[in-house]
Order: structure tokens, then C-alpha cells, then sequence
């Protein structure tokens, strides 16, 4: 039991039927069907792993894509095929959430075999539209078609997908209302790590904040520094520009338009509450990086050509950020420094990456592009963590209590039925 939730060594696995809930979402090439990534994939195969080798007859249930843009909306067959490999045994797979080929099938699983079933967002109640219009109470979540039907068939119930965590659906929420629940090996590594810095980091605590979908990083930073967790913020990307521009500074005319066409003008706001209570630990970039002519210029803050659009910070701002990082004890990240797909305006986070790569500091690395970013520059092996729930992570930290971790507390106080 860790944070008064049950880990897999409370539970008894052997013989049992266990509903596993995993986050394999990645990104799908639509042509083939093949899958763009798998890191999520690998990421859970300890605990299925220690499950399957404990005897457990392992039923997984997973999403695959967003049912609000349809993108990547897709079946969990070929994650199927990537676990069995991964996993080096059989996979199963069937084209059913929870209807009767799907209850056929797992009551035909025997010890030590998995299946898994298909997208669970193919089920109404799982949808992220559903959630979001009509919120159903984790009691009412026990009640819809996917718990219903599959719970009976069940007898504890693992949530592995911490990816998820801050999602309110059946699926996640649902099942611990009913049956013993814990948490996998994944969700216990990356919520007690995490939680961890929360309550005791080791300081200086450095926060280094970029990217360009802000409201998460802005949402951080009034925690992160309300909270006394950072010690120091350091800012890039977009986060850095509207904090600019809310300390009156120009940093062209160009990167406000964008600004405002991506919808965060109304940050700028925020970001002057935010320099007026805590200026001291925050850290603005001084000098930035724009195309000019195809290659690479910089300009000090004060002096950006008023048609120049910045998408870098500055050789000078790099260099800064690099000796806080290395005299760091904790350093969280999240959102690149810029624009780094392109060889131009990649150097600031590249400079960054280098020092989080080399710092003794305790580092972990959140968000999407900003684990593409930590393969790019070759500093997998160099992170304490990376995490690989974006969502989660971001609404984790901000001090809100995720409603799975809520459920799973709730379902380890079911206790599980003794032979
Ligand atoms: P993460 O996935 O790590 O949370 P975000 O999704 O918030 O990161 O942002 C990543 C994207 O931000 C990258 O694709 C990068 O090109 C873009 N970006 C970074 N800095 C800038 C900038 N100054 N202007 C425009 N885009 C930027
Ligand atoms: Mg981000």
C-alpha cells in the first residue's frame, strides 16, 4: 500500500480474472494502421509482465484516440500485436468492448494468457464528449454498460495508466466501485515519484517551462510557485513571450499575432499576476532567435526587428538556464525552449537538454514533445524520469486530486474474497 493505494503486492493474481486498464494511446499511421510510436507500449509491459507470470487470467482494456477529432480514433488490434511482441507470448484480440464475443472470450482465458479487448471508446460512456457534458459520479460510473457487463466477470480490477489519470471515465473510475482494486507497476512508479517532488524536493527546485500549448504551463506555475514546490522557474517557448509581454516588453509584433491567433492573449493577465507576486524565482529569457534569410539570428531583447518572428530563445538565454540546471537538485520539464524540429531555432533546447542531461540534479521530463525532444538529443538514458502522462502529470501538479487516484483509494478498501 503506497498513498493509500493497494500495489501488486496486495492483491492475489494467481487464478484470478484481472481487468487491467492500460494507456497504449499512440499515434496511428491511417494508411497502414501501424502505429507512429510505442513508448506507452513498453512502459506497461512490467506489470503485465509480473501479472501474467503471477497466474493471472489478464484482461486489458485500453483507449486508442480521441472521439472529439477523430484522429488516431482507431482499434487496439495492432497494440495487440506490438504487446505480444514486446512481451515475447500470445496476445489475444478481439473486435468486442463488452458485448458477448467479448465475455465468451475472456471466460475462455486460462491462467497466464491475455486478452485484449478493443478500443473502449468505442463505447459511448467511455467517450471524452460523454465525460465533459455529462459527468457521471464515480458511483454512477459502476452503473454504465462497460462495468456492468464486465465487472461480474472480474475478480480485482488494475489501473496502470496513469497516462489517464486525470480522466473521469467508466474504464478508470468505474470498476474500483465494485471490485478490490490496485494500482500497476507504471502508475505506482510515476505517481510516487511524482508525488514525491511534490511534498519534499530536494532544492533547488528548478520548474523549466516552455512549449507552445501554455494554459497547462501557466496553470503549473501559479501551483508550483504558490505552493513553495519551485525555487525557480525558467521559461521558454510561448510561456516565456507572454511573460514578456506582460512586463511590458517588446517582443515583436509578430510573435503577439501568434500569440493571439493560438487563443492566449487572455495569459497575458495571468502572467502579470503571477510577476507581480512571485518576480523573483521567475526567469525571462533575455535574448531570442528568429530565421533570417534561412539561418539562424539573434537579438537581445530591446532590439528584435519589428517584422521578426522569434522561435528560439538566445544563445545568452541558453547559457543562463545551463548553469542553474547544473547547480539544480530537482529539475521538472516541461515544453521545449522553441521551435526545435528545425535546425534553425533548435539550439536553446538543445543547450537545455545538454545540461538536464549532465546536471546531478533529480530531473523529470513531461509532455510529448518534450520527450521527442529528450530522444532527439540522445538524453533517454541521462533522465531520472519520463513521464508519460502529459495530462496527468500537468493536472497532478497543480494540486488537483486526480479522480483515479481517488477511485482507486476507493477500491482499495474492498477487500478480496478469501478461497
Ligand atoms: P510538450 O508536448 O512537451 O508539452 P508543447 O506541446 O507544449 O510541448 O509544445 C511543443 C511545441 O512548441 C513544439 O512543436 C515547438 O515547435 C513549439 N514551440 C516552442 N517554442 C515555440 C515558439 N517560440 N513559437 C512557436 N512554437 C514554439
Ligand atoms: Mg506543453
Amino acid at each position: 500500500m503506497r498513498f493509500g493505494i493497494n500495489t501488486l503486492d496486495d492483491i492475489e493474481v494467481k487464478d484470478k480474472t484481472v481487468l487491467c486498464r492500460i494507456d497504449i494511446n499512440q499515434p496511428v499511421d491511417r494508411a497502414t494502421g501501424n502505429l507512429k510510436d510505442t513508448t506507452r507500449i513498453e512502459a506497461c509491459i512490467p506489470t503485465l509482465k509480473e501479472l501474467c507470470e503471477k497466474g493471472a487470467k489478464l484482461v486489458l482494456m485500453a483507449h486508442q484516440g480521441s472521439d472529439i477529432e477523430y484522429k488516431n480514433f482507431w482499434t487496439t488490434e495492432p497494440h495487440s500485436k506490438v504487446l505480444a511482441k514486446l512481451l515475447g507470448r500470445e496476445v489475444k484480440f478481439i473486435d468486442d468492448v463488452c458485448g458477448p464475443a467479448a465475455r465468451d472470450a475472456i471466460r475462455a482465458l486460462k491462467s497466464g494468457e491475455i486478452l485484449l479487448l478493443d478500443n473502449v471508446r468505442f463505447v459511448s460512456e467511455e467517450q471524452t464528449l460523454f465525460e465533459t457534458k455529462l459527468l457521471l459520479s464515480h458511483e454512477d460510473q459502476a452503473k454504465t454498460l462497460l462495468v456492468r457487463k464486465l465487472a461480474p466477470l472480474g475478480d480485482v480490477y488494475v489501473c496502470d495508466a496513469f497516462a489517464a489519470s486525470h480522466r473521469d471515465q467508466p474504464s478508470l473510475c468505474g470498476f474500483e466501485q465494485l471490485l478490490p482494486s490496485a494500482m500497476g507497476r507504471l502508475f505506482e512508479e510515476e505517481f510516487c515519484v511524482i508525488s514525491g517532488i511534490m511534498e519534499k524536493p530536494e532544492r533547488p527546485c528548478v520548474f523549466v517551462l516552455g512549449g507552445a500549448k501554455i494554459n497547462d504551463a501557466f496553470l503549473m506555475m501559479t501551483a508550483v510557485l504558490g505552493g513553495g514546490v519551485a525555487d525557480q522557474v525558467l521559461t521558454g517557448g510561448l510561456v516565456g513571450e507572454v511573460l514578456l509581454w506582460a512586463d511590458g516588453k517588446d517582443i515583436g509584433e509578430p510573435a503577439r499575432a501568434f500569440i493571439k491567433k493560438e487563443g492566449y492573449e487572455g495569459l497575458v493577465e495571468t502572467a502579470k499576476e503571477l510577476l507581480a507576486k512571485y518576480r523573483d524565482k521567475i526567469t525571462m529569457p533575455a535574448d531570442f532567435a528568429a530565421v533570417e534569410g534561412g539561418k539562424r539570428t539573434e537579438f537581445a531583447l530591446g532590439k528584435i526587428p519589428a517584422a521578426s518572428l522569434v522561435l528560439d530563445i538566445g544563445t545568452e538565454t541558453a547559457k543562463q538556464y545551463q548553469g542553474i540546471i547544473r547547480s539544480a537538485k530537482t529539475v521538472f520539464v516541461n515544453g521545449p525552449m522553441g521551435v526545435f524540429e528545425e535546425p534553425a531555432t533548435e539550439a536553446g533546447t538543445k543547450m537545455v537538454w545538454d545540461a538536464l542531461g549532465d546536471t546531478a540534479a533529480y530531473t523529470v521530463i513531461g509532455g510529448g514533445d518534450s520527450i521527442t525532444a529528450t530522444k532527439k538529443y540522445g538524453k533517454t538514458g541521462d533522465i531520472n524520469y519520463i513521464c508519460t502522462g502529459g495530462g496527468a502529470l500537468i493536472r497532478f501538479l497543480t494540486g488537483e486530486e486526480l479522480p483515479v487516484v481517488k477511485a482507486l483509494r476507493h477500491g482499495s478498501k474492498i477487500k478480496q474474497k478469501q478461497p
